[in-house]
């Protein structure tokens, strides 16, 4: 039987409960429930309009309604009083297809019906900005090289660590945080699990980041690329395949320590790359971090071509170690559903297809990667990633169309009231024409 949160609630002194759901874009909605309803909602979920969020619904559709998922309640470790919920979204009394989280569940028992579950782990990146979004929150925090800046991360100790020991609290088991590479930025690590809890607990770290950041009077973002000079947030994804307590990813008499199945799971992240870009590159802002320029600290730390090699940081999927492998393409903007979503689908389709990844790349992508004609570069802009995708039928049919078509028409919608934008940059360079 599912745990009774009237009678959590009683227990631990919880007051109200926030009934979460993430739409098609990756934003956070919920609605505030005080413990005395939770009972009915629990039972009959918390109605939406759901049109008022990014899915392809209209105002006349009836209730969106989300069912809240108990296994996933965390006490708000900044506001115990609050029991945040994640949950599924149904309309008609059915799960939805476009519901981002009903997706990833539909592809984690894919996996199951074949035989094994993924495990994954995210690295979540992002900046401590001032307030107002506009500059780095500690003036300080200049240098070129700023990765691992002991200073810059004490000065930040207060954020951090309360970030930290709420993971700890959580039992997430979080083993270390790092300034990151660029100026105001920052990595905090926790381990791995199966895909749909790291997923939940990716969203609620993004919550809890900018929540317990605005507490200390500053702004946390996980946009992609902020500022042009500097380094941009990545969400590398790391995977392993698992059949109970084995890693079946993990081939010991292999060179780089994959097995069959892996090496098919790679095959299909790079055959289709293109595609998952629209998923894990979703904005327009996306594309200023792959294919970029060299920052300031000499290296950008993102991919641009679609390869693979061992421990070498330069191409889109990295062997870090025997048994798994990490995707480092994704960035903070991407859905954290969908992130993991789209990687089982293409991971699960090369394994279907036994798509073969070819030879890995043993060279410094950044200043070799010219050498190397048929390496396949990434796409250059939302718009070819959202054709890339229009065009997969191999990788819709897996994430299904529910979820695929209406994500192509909301993030297509977006790219144009993208190019109805007039810049500066067109306005300087065209004035004169
Ligand atoms: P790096 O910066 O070297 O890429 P991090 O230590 O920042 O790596 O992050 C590694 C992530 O990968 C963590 O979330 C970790 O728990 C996860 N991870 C480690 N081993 C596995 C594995 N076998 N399967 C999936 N994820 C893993
Ligand atoms: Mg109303
Ligand atoms: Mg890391
Ligand atoms: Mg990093
Ligand atoms: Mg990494």
């Amino acid at each position: 039987m599912a745990p009774d949160l009237a009678a959590i609630a009683a227990d631990r002194g919880i007051h109200y409960f926030l009934i979460s759901f993430t739409d098609l874009f990756g934003a956070q909605r919920a609605k505030l429930v005080p413990a005395s309803a939770i009972a009915g909602m629990q039972k009959n979920g918390a109605g939406f309009a759901g049109f008022a969020a990014n899915f392809v619904l209209s105002p006349a559709d009836p209730d969106l309604v989300a069912i809240p998922d108990p296994s996933t309640l965390i006490q708000l470790p900044w506001k115990p009083e609050v029991g945040w919920l994640a949950s599924d979204l149904k309309m008609h009394g059915a799960l939805i297809e476009q519901g981002p989280r009903n997706t990833l569940k539909r592809m984690v028992n894919r996996a199951k019906s074949a035989g094994f579950s993924v495990k994954t782990g995210v690295e979540c990146e992002f900046f401590l900005l001032t307030p107002d979004g506009q500059r780095i929150s500690d003036g300080h925090d200049d240098a070129p090289k700023a990765c691992y800046d002991a200073s810059a991360l004490m000065r930040r100790y207060d954020v951090i660590a309360e970030i930290c020991d709420a993971m700890q609290s959580l039992g997430w088991e979080p083993y270390q945080n790092d300034h990151e590479d660029a100026n105001g930025q920052f990595e905090m690590n926790w381990i791995f699990d199966d895909a749909l809890v790291t997923a939940d607990r990716h969203v609620f770290f993004k919550f809890m980041a900018r929540s317990i950041a605005e507490k200390h009077g500053l702004r946390a973002t996980f946009m992609p690329k902020p500022f042009m000079h500097l380094t941009g947030t990545g969400c590398h994804a790391h995977v392993s395949l698992w059949d109970g307590e084995t890693n079946v990813c993990f081939d010991a008499k292999d060179a780089m320590g994959l097995s069959k199945q892996g090496y098919h799971f790679v095959g299909g992240l790079i055959n289709h790359a293109d595609a998952l870009c629209a998923f894990l590159n979703p904005v327009v802002n996306s594309y200023k971090r792959i294919n970029a320029p060299r920052t300031v600290s000499g290296a950008t730390w993102s991919p641009n071509s679609v390869t693979y090699s061992g421990d070498n940081r330069t191409h889109m999927i990295r062997v870090p170690g025997k048994g798994r492998f990490e995707m480092r393409l994704p960035d903070g903007a991407a859905n954290p559903y969908l992130l993991q979503a789209a990687l089982l689908a293409a991971g699960l389709d090369g394994i279907e297809q036994k798509i073969d990844p070819g030879k890995p790349l043993d060279i410094n992508m950044y200043t070799d990667g010219h050498k190397v004609r048929d390496a396949k570069k990434l796409p250059l802009n939302l718009l070819d990633a959202l054709r890339a995708l229009d065009a997969d039928r191999g990788l819709r049919n897996v994430i299904g169309e529910g979820l695929v078509a209406p994500y192509i028409q909301l993030k297509t919608a977006e790219w144009n009231a993208y190019c109805s934008h007039l810049s500066d940059w067109e306005r300087t360079t065209t004035i004169d024409c």
